[in-house]
């Protein structure tokens, strides 16, 4: 991982690189940030760059991607870089579980995702269930026996630890001792999502990297330019991305899948409006051949885009971020939903759902649901909107 290849992010890598340059590298550092902001990414690529045998003989300041050292950082089998992730048990590795068990499924994922990454990704890649999953005191002997050793290539031991926060309380006591007393010239760099999780012992004990939010025109190039943003509306992903690339490229993938539900919505909604029967009915048998789960999501984005509405009433535009291709129809739709029938709606389609839920048959319900809608719809408000 180069610095290059970081998104945004300018000012840290400046401060990170005058860290190097000063000759004051912290031992143990905490990089927090939001999901997708880059913590990891930066630190790998700092690990990279400090132990990059070449980093000065260019003029930009990066590591030079192809010394020795380099070439191993690229694919994450430096002998001096470690890992240390929350893992449990899964159907291959049934006992004691650590990090270095799942080495391999970890360089995939870090490389296949170009450095951002989630924890339920990560999850949903080892197969294991989130409830049990941790960073263990297994774990916390295997860093101790590893930076024992002396390094074998490079002048530093690096020692990633991501998700900090899933340290079991039982592990804390092994990690504070050797971040107290580490050996020489071994980097600890720890990646957190928050820092009011993480054990106060630990926190202390390291200098606190804050890493912000991407800033939307950086994060706007590297959607161009690492993503197929195909005919989206650049301008709402980012609006919705929140200076996340992780959840940019979740916003591209879902949109697609969302495009439709949410034609599907409006077609349902003009339907209960007119109302027409007979259409109604055809409209309903067809969604009742989809599964449970999907009628069941089908629901809930409508519930979403019902709130919104009626947010959209009462508050200040602003507050509402709308995707451009669906303003026409909130623009349209929005003024029929309002406090006198608002609360009713959440109610019918909570009790749809909790039927669906309850294997009760989806058709008969979507039909009742529609009816009471088309019912509802007629309500006119009792204190318009100024
Ligand atoms: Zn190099």
């Amino acid at each position: 991982m180069l610095f290059k290849d970081v998104i945004g992010q300018d000012h840290i890598v400046g401060q990170l690189l005058q860290t190097i340059r000063e000759n004051r590298i912290s031992h143990a550092q905490l990089f927090f940030g939001g999901e997708g902001h880059g913590k990891l990414a930066l630190a790998i690529a700092y690990a990279q760059f400090i132990n990059c045998t070449d980093k000065y003989k260019f003029t930009t300041l990066d590591s030079c991607g192809v010394c020795k050292s380099c070439i191993k950082y690229n694919k994450l089998i430096h002998p001096d870089l470690h890992f240390i992730y929350p893992v449990a048990a899964n159907k291959t590795i049934k006992e004691k579980p650590v990090s270095k068990m799942f080495i391999k499924q970890w360089r995939e994922f870090l490389i296949g995702n170009n450095y951002y990454v989630s924890l339920s990704e990560w999850y949903e890649k080892i197969e294991i269930e989130r409830k049990q999953a941790g960073i263990n005191v297994h774990d916390c002997n295997e860093i101790i026996r590893t930076l024992n050793y002396t390094s074998y290539e490079s002048e530093y031991k690096v020692m990633i630890i991501w998700m900090i926060e899933k340290l079991n309380y039982q592990a804390a006591p092994k990690l504070l001792k050797i971040l107290e007393e580490p050996p020489d010239k071994t980097l600890f760099l720890l990646i957190a999502q928050q820092t009011d999780q993480i054990i106060p012992t630990i926190l202390s004990r390291t200098q606190l990297v804050k890493i912000p939010k991407i800033e939307d025109k950086q994060l706007a190039e590297a959607c161009a330019t690492k993503l197929d943003m195909g005919n989206y509306d650049t301008q709402s992903i980012l609006s919705l991305a929140n200076g996340s690339f992780k959840e940019a490229v979740r916003m591209l993938q879902q949109s697609d899948q969302r495009k439709g539900q949410f034609e599907k919505f409006v077609t349902w909604m003009r339907l209960c409006w007119t109302p027409d029967i007979p259409k109604l009915m055809g409209f309903c048998d067809q969604i009742a051949r989809e599964s449970r789960e999907n009628i069941k999501s089908f629901l809930l984005m409508g519930m979403s885009i019902l709130r919104k509405c009626l947010v959209m009433n009462y508050t200040n535009d602003e507050v509402i971020v709308v995707r451009k291709e669906e303003e026409g129809f909130f623009s349209k739709f929005s003024p029929y939903i309002h406090n006198t029938n608002g609360h009713r709606f959440s109610e019918e389609f909570n009790n749809a759902i909790y039927h669906i839920e309850r294997n009760a048959n989806t058709g008969i319900v979507m039909l009742d649901l529609s009816l009471t809608v088309a019912r509802l719809l007629k309500i006119k408000p009792e204190n318009p909107a100024s």
